[in-house]
């Protein structure tokens, strides 16, 4: 039986199970219906730390203090990020196992982590070549003349589309074989674009 330390994937999760007004809240701010509360970071008259929709976070317009949940209970606690993290999933009971694991368990958990840094790696790689190919064909669509001026016309807000697409859903586009197989078509485009 071991404990182990946290991993990035658990932090993701710990931010995706939780919203920041429902952590707020847990330790006892009151969020009005505009969405803030008094800033327990300070003493605070009016309501100046605000919560944002969509888990963006939170942010007090006084002290400038601003973060995610787990920022917000480190800050609050003071714990660092890890301690932080391992107080919401006790808090809250989430089932995500950190204590007392056994050796099956840690090995959930090494394949959970591992797929955690293979998505990270693609969307990277994704990103890195819709980037690369919306730049080519910005600097195509501003010159009438370029042999590329009408693809630029036709694809430019598709690739803006998908490179939306891989920064916010990064694992249904990486499930998506259309979207992946049209990535290659990408890459071998920006190969043989001066050709
Ligand atoms: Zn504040």
């Amino acid at each position: 039986m071991k404990n182990c330390h946290l991993c990035k994937a658990d932090y993701e999760e710990v931010k995706q199970r939780l919203s920041m007004r429902q952590v707020a809240e847990y330790y006892g701010c009151r969020v009005n219906r505009r969405g803030t509360c008094l800033c327990p970071f300070h003493t605070d008259n009016h309501p100046s730390l605000k919560i944002y929709e969509n888990d963006k976070g939170y942010y007090c317009f006084t002290c400038g203090n601003g973060g995610d949940v787990i920022k917000f209970v480190g800050r609050l606690f003071h714990l660092r990020n890890e301690e932080a993290c391992r107080k919401l999933i006790e808090d809250f009971a989430l089932p995500i196992a950190f204590k007392d694991l056994s050796y099956r368990e840690m090995r959930e958990r090494g394949r959970k982590d591992a797929k955690y840094r293979e998505l990270k790696r693609f969307k990277a790689e994704a990103y890195r070549v819709l980037k690369k190919y919306w730049m080519l064909l910005c600097d195509a669509s501003r010159d009438p003349a370029s042999p590329h001026f009408e693809e630029a016309l036709r694809e430019l807000s598709i690739i803006e589309y998908r490179l939306g697409c891989i920064r916010e859903w990064p694992e249904e586009y990486r499930a998506d074989r259309e979207a992946v197989r049209k990535l290659g078509e990408i890459e071998r485009r920006i190969a043989g674009w001066d050709e």
